[in-house]
């Protein structure tokens, strides 16, 4: 690229054009055979209760695991699969990894503890959407209950009935289904009153510190007190500080979500947490925060 005096900026943003351009290029071109490969690896991040300390479950988080060691974050390359429709295929492998996982605590008498997966809203488009998960968890004969499906309430901007009939068809078949997001764009309380959601996930936006402490945390205690009118728990995500944690527990929310007690970890270190919250008395320590 030629630089020139009177326009760095240009230079600058046609370099970093160029550079993500590049990258999709190369994702997009990896993506089947890095699937058939098995390059993508599921972490798990714990939601812990704030009434007792202890992790009570756990979301799936996929990261892109390359050959030469380095690991890409989801938000890289999601969007490509999106937009290349190979998303479905994604959130599947990542839906059989964590049934296959589950399945081999069960048989190992181990215990297992819920685990919540992401889905794509494109998934929403697709008709054999809910059948497929079905059958996934019947193929590795998973208790309903400890499966939960995560999808943003952003897909109700397309075709509110389609997302309505969609969590109806999951709920019918036994999955736990939860908001995720909630907060950040479009969030519509209207539609918490039909949506028939387990859990609602208050995104790490309100957390960030704004411009008026007060109001958010207004905000946050009525939507708390909103939702379990409903019956819906309540999960705050990206919580980084001990101050958060103790205003999350004064205004009523269930679960915590955040570096504040647990980094997204690989399987293995997950299961080494798990073991040592089974051998510590209640309340376990957890994370940085000591447990009330
Ligand atoms: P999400 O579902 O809202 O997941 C929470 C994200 O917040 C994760 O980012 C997690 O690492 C991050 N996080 C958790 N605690 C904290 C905190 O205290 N501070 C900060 N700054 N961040 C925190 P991650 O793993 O990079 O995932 C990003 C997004 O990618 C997810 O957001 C989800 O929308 C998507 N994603 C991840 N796995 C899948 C998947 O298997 N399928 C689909 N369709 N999407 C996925
Ligand atoms: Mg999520
Ligand atoms: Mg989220
Ligand atoms: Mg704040």
């Amino acid at each position: 690229m030629v630089k020139t005096k009177t326009s760095p900026n240009y230079v600058y943003y046609n370099d970093s054009i160029r550079r993500k351009l590049w990258e999709e290029k190369d994702i997009e071109s990896r993506m089947a055979s890095a699937l058939e490969r098995r390059e993508f690896v599921v972490y798990y991040q714990p939601k812990v209760d704030l009434r007792t300390g202890r992790i009570a479950s756990s979301e799936a988080l996929v990261r892109w695991k390359l050959s030469g060691g380095r690991v890409i974050p989801p938000d890289q390359f999601i969007p490509v699969f999106e937009r290349k429709f190979m998303i479905g295929q994604l959130d599947q492998y990542v839906m059989e990894e964590v049934c296959r996982w589950l399945r081999g605590r069960l048989d190992a008498g181990e215990s297992a503890l819920p685990v919540s997966v992401n889905v794509s809203r494109l998934q929403f488009y697709d008709e054999g959407f809910v059948d497929r998960y079905v059958e996934i968890r019947d193929r590795f004969q998973i208790p309903p209950e400890l499966l939960e499906i995560e999808f943003t309430e952003s897909i109700v901007l397309d075709n509110a009935g389609l997302l309505l009939r969609t969590v109806n068809a999951l709920k019918q078949a036994g999955f736990a289904c939860s908001i995720d997001d909630f907060g950040k764009g479009y969030s519509s309380l209207s539609l918490l009153k039909d949506l028939p959601a387990d859990t609602l996930k208050i995104d790490r936006f309100f957390f960030e510190d704004g411009t008026d402490e007060e109001r958010e945390w207004a905000i946050i205690q009525g939507v708390v007190d909103l939702v379990h009118r409903f019956h819906i728990h309540t999960v705050a995500e990206g919580i980084e500080t001990p101050e958060q944690v103790r205003r999350l527990r004064e205004v009523g929310c269930d679960y915590v979500q955040g570096f504040v007690f647990y980094h997204p970890m690989t399987q293995e270190d997950y299961e080494r947490e798990l073991r040592r919250q089974e051998e510590a008395p209640a309340p376990s320590r957890c994370g940085k925060e000591q447990a009330p």
